[in-house]
This record gives C-alpha cells, sequence and structure tokens, in this order.
C-alpha cells in the first residue's frame, strides 16, 4: 500500500514531475536534433481528479488525454480547458462518436474505416471537421485495439474522399518488451511509415504528429522520432482504480 498523500503533497509531486520529465524531453529532443518545443508533452488523466488536471495545466500543461468518453464528459465541466486542448486517446465506440465529436480537438484512436465514416458523419452534423490520429496496432498484437499495419493506406485513402474528417499523423502503443532493442524497433517502425505517408500528397491527411512513448518509454520514443508523447502516471502518481 502506498501512503495517503495529502492535496498539498500531490500538488508539489505534479509541480516536479512535469519539471523533471520537461528536463528530459528536451534532453531527449537534443539527441535527436531538435529541441523542447518541437515535442508535445500530453499529460494523460484518466483516472485523475479535477483539481489534479486542473493543477497540472496551472503549471504549464496544455493538452490532456482522456480514454473513457463518460469519464471525460463528465469530468470535463470540472476542467480549466480555457488554454488547454483535450484529445481522446482511448477505443471509442461508434455509439459514442456522437457524445464526444465537439467536444475535443482530437481523436488519437480512429482505428477502421467504420469509426472514419461515424466521424465524418457526425461531425457534418455538428457544422465541424473532426482531426483524427491513426492508431496503429505496431505489434500486431490480438485483442489490442488499432488498425493493422497493412491496414493504414487503404484506410488514408478512403479518408481522403471524406468531407468532415481530416487525418494529422499517427498514434502507437507498442507491445510490452522485454528487450529495449525490440521496443526502439517498433518505434523506428512506426517513424518509417509516418515519414513514407509524408511523403505522399494524400488529401485531408498530414503528417505532423507522431504520438508514441508513456512513462516508460518517452525518451526512447523522441529518439525515434516521436513529436508527440503521452506521459500519465509519471505526472499525476500510480493510478488508483
Ligand atoms: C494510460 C495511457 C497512457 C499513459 O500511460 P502511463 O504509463 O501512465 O504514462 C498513454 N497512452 C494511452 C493510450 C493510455 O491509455
Amino acid at each position: 500500500m502506498t501512503e495517503k498523500l495529502s492535496v498539498d503533497e500531490r500538488f508539489r509531486n505534479i509541480e516536479h514531475n512535469l519539471c523533471f520529465i520537461n528536463e528530459q524531453i528536451a534532453l531527449s529532443a537534443q539527441k535527436s536534433g531538435r529541441t523542447r518545443e518541437d515535442i508535445r508533452l500530453m499529460a494523460v488523466t484518466k483516472t485523475v481528479e479535477p483539481i489534479f488536471i486542473n493543477h497540472a495545466i496551472k503549471c504549464g500543461v496544455d493538452l490532456i488525454g482522456e480514454n473513457k468518453v463518460q469519464e471525460f464528459l463528465s469530468k470535463r465541466e470540472y476542467l480549466k480547458l480555457e488554454n488547454c486542448e483535450a484529445h481522446l486517446i482511448g477505443h471509442l465506440q461508434r455509439n459514442k462518436v456522437k457524445q464526444i465529436v465537439p467536444f475535443v480537438s482530437m481523436i488519437q484512436s480512429l482505428d477502421s474505416l467504420k469509426l472514419a465514416k461515424e466521424i465524418d458523419s457526425q461531425s457534418e452534423k455538428a457544422g465541424i471537421v473532426s482531426d483524427c490520429l491513426v492508431e496503429v496496432n505496431v505489434g500486431d498484437e490480438e485483442n489490442k485495439t488499432g488498425i493493422s499495419f497493412d491496414d493504414v493506406m487503404p484506410l488514408l485513402e478512403e479518408i481522403s474522399r471524406m468531407q468532415h474528417i481530416t487525418v494529422s499523423g499517427l498514434m502507437a502503443v507498442p507491445p510490452i518488451c522485454e528487450e529495449k532493442a525490440q521496443l526502439l524497433k517498433y518505434f523506428e517502425k512506426m517513424h518509417d511509415l509516418f515519414v513514407d505517408i509524408s511523403r505522399q500528397n494524400i488529401d485531408n491527411i498530414t503528417m505532423r504528429f507522431l504520438s508514441m512513448g508513456m512513462s516508460g518509454d518517452y525518451n526512447e520514443a523522441i529518439l525515434c522520432g516521436a513529436n508527440m508523447v503521452r506521459v500519465g502516471s509519471s505526472i499525476f502518481g500510480p493510478r488508483l482504480y
């Protein structure tokens, strides 16, 4: 059991963790020929109460990521999101698309044509264009969200003909790897795909964001070309379910 921390202690931890992570990101950015400003840090806020999310925002976080539609919608009214974007990063069921589309600036978990069609149609009804990342199941794992590597291009070609959805990059959660070398291979495979797609000119498709790397591996992801990292427990502490 972890001992229960006071709110003030948790505030201080969040500040301290953000400082440390920002330094780490800056170092990894430099090592890969970029600067801190080239990398976006997302604070992953699943299970985190609004008071702590708002503290992170006060400390400079300008992007949060939530996994579940219902959880985000119920927390949203308590969040100070004037200067902070919110993205959906968890699996999205088609029957929830309508509820979430007006309230997030990006859906990072687009992983099928059926979902793309629903996002397109609900966005049209809402009078908006929804920006998405295609989530890739880079390790070809069963029971894992994300589209297969080989299905990415055909999906992008379909999306290029839709009017109310754009794609601005790729997202991945690689398999848990015992060997760091194996993990790097997955990150590199994603980066190769990202570069490959960037070189093609597909309507409605740009490759601005490569979203990969979490608490345990964001430095490795940046070294392999990620420009958006999604960090939860290293900012807010272990998740209590
Ligand atoms: C929970 C989650 C993260 C953050 O995980 P941590 O290990 O806590 O940093 C990142 N991406 C996705 C898709 C997640 O579900």
